[in-house]
C-alpha cells in the first residue's frame, strides 16, 4: 500500500529521484503544501510545540514598537512608512509593536502594515487579531512595496531551509539524505567537490576534521543582499532577532521540536518543527556587501534593558493586580536572563548608511 504521510512522500521522491540535499529535505518537512509542518497546525505556544519572546510578555513587541518609532525619527519620519514583519506567527508581536508604536501617534498613522507569511493557519489568526490595522499579507519579501521600510523579525531566519556540508577526505561534499533499507531516512555524505569547499569560510575550511559539519542558508544569505541594497537606495532599517552563532562555527545545528522537546529531525517530517542555528556572522556579511549598515548581534537581554525593559515593566506592574505582576516579571526575566533567553537571543540591525547607531545599539555594535 502506497502509504499517505509526508514521510512516505519525502521517501518516494528519494527513491524516484535520489538523496535529497538537508535543504530539500527541511523545505518539504516545513512546506509541502498540503502535508508540510506549517500547512497543517499551529505551532506556536503553550498548547503548541514551541513559545517565543512575543508569546512570553508583551514587553517584547511593545519595546520593538517604540524602536521602530525611534528609528522612523532618525529616518526623518517619512509618512507613509512600510512597517513589514517577515513570519509574523500568531500576530502578538505586530499587536503589541503596534500598542508601543502609538505613543508616537504621527507615526502610528504614517504605518502601513505588511505581513510576509506563508501559513494560512497562522494568516487567518494575524486577521483575527489585527483586523483592525489593515494589514496586507504577501508570500514573498520581494514583493513589498517601494520606499522607507522598518522591517522585523523574530525567529524567522532560524526556520528558512539550510544546507549543511560535510568535510570529506580532501574536499567538501553535500550532506543529503537517503533512505536505508528498512525504509528509515538517514544521512548520507554526497561526492567531495572542491566547489562546494568554496563556500565554507577559509577559516574554518582547512581546520575542520573530515565529518565535520558547516551549514549555509541560501535564503537568509538572499535576504540579507534583498534588504542590503534595499536600505542601500531607501531609508530605512531592519530588526532581525533569533538564536544563533557569531562568528561562523562548524557543528550541526539542525533541530526539531514536538510539544516542547527535542526529537530526530528525521523521523516524522511534517509533525516537528525543524530549525537551525543562524549565522549572523554569514547574514551580516551579506547584508553589509550589499551595501547596508550592520549593527551588533548583540544580546537580547541588553538590548531589551537598554529600550527600557525594567522600567517598562515597572509601569506595567504598578497598574496590575498580585497575579499579574508575578506573570509579568518571569515572563521579563525569561527574556533578560543570560541564562534563559537573555544571551541565547541575539539582535542584529541593518540600517540606511550614515543613520546614527540605531536605538539598543552604540557606535562600537556598528560592523566597520
Ligand atoms: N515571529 C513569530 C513566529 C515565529 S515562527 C514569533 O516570534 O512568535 C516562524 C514564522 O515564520 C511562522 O509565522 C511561519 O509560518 C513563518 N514562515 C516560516 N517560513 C517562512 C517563509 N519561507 N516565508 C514566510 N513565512 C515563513
Amino acid at each position: 500500500m502506497i502509504g499517505s504521510t509526508l514521510a512516505d512522500k519525502i521517501a518516494r521522491r528519494i527513491r524516484a529521484e535520489g538523496p535529497l540535499s538537508v535543504a530539500a529535505y527541511m523545505a518539504m518537512a516545513l512546506h509541502d503544501p498540503e502535508l508540510g509542518y506549517y500547512a497543517t497546525r499551529q505551532p506556536i505556544g503553550a498548547s503548541g510545540d514551541f513559545v517565543t519572546a512575543p508569546e512570553i510578555s508583551q514587553v517584547f513587541g511593545e519595546l520593538i514598537g517604540l524602536w521602530c518609532a525611534l528609528v522612523w525619527e532618525q529616518i526623518g519620519r517619512p509618512d507613509p512608512v512600510v512597517l513589514a514583519e517577515l513570519g509574523p506567527g500568531s500576530g502578538a508581536l505586530a499587536a503589541d509593536l503596534l500598542r508601543g508604536a502609538a505613543a508616537l501617534p504621527e507615526f502610528r498613522r504614517a504605518i502601513r502594515l505588511h505581513f510576509v507569511e506563508v501559513s494560512s493557519i497562522l494568516r487567518a489568526e494575524q486577521q483575527r487579531r489585527l483586523a483592525m490595522a489593515d494589514p496586507v499579507w504577501l508570500t514573498r519579501v520581494e514583493d513589498l512595496p517601494d520606499g522607507p521600510l522598518l522591517l522585523v523579525a523574530n525567529e524567522f531566519l532560524d526556520a528558512l531551509p539550510l544546507r549543511q556540508l560535510v568535510r570529506g577526505c580532501r574536499h567538501w561534499a553535500e550532506r543529503l539524505v537517503a533512505v536505508d533499507p528498512d525504509g528509515r531516512f538517514t544521512f548520507a555524505d554526497g561526492i567531495e567537490n572542491p566547489a562546494l569547499s568554496l563556500l565554507v569560510p577559509q577559516t574554518l575550511r582547512d581546520a575542520a576534521p573530515p565529518g565535520a559539519v558547516f551549514e549555509i542558508c541560501p535564503p537568509a544569505l538572499a535576504l540579507a543582499a534583498m534588504l542590503g541594497v534595499r536600505l542601500k537606495h531607501r531609508p530605512g532599517a531592519a530588526l532581525l532577532i533569533d538564536y544563533g552563532r557569531f562568528p561562523s562555527a562548524i557543528g550541526s545545528s539542525l533541530g526539531a521540536v514536538v510539544r516542547h522537546q527535542p526529537v530526530d529531525a528525521l523521523i516524522s517530517p511534517g509533525t516537528a518543527d525543524l530549525s537551525a542555528d543562524v549565522d549572523f556572522a554569514a547574514f551580516a556579511q551579506a547584508a553589509r556587501a550589499a551595501g547596508a549598515a550592520v549593527w551588533g548581534p548583540v544580546p537580547q537581554g541588553r538590548f531589551l534593558e537598554e529600550l527600557g525593559a525594567v522600567q517598562r515593566l515597572a509601569a506595567l506592574s504598578a497598574r496590575a493586580s498580585p497575579a499579574q505582576r508575578q506573570q509579568l516579571e518571569s515572563g521579563v526575566e525569561r527574556l533578560l536572563d543570560p541564562r534563559k533567553m537573555g544571551t541565547l537571543f541575539k539582535v542584529l540591525a541593518l540600517t540606511t548608511l550614515g543613520l546614527p547607531s540605531p536605538p539598543g545599539f552604540n557606535r562600537s555594535d556598528w560592523m566597520q
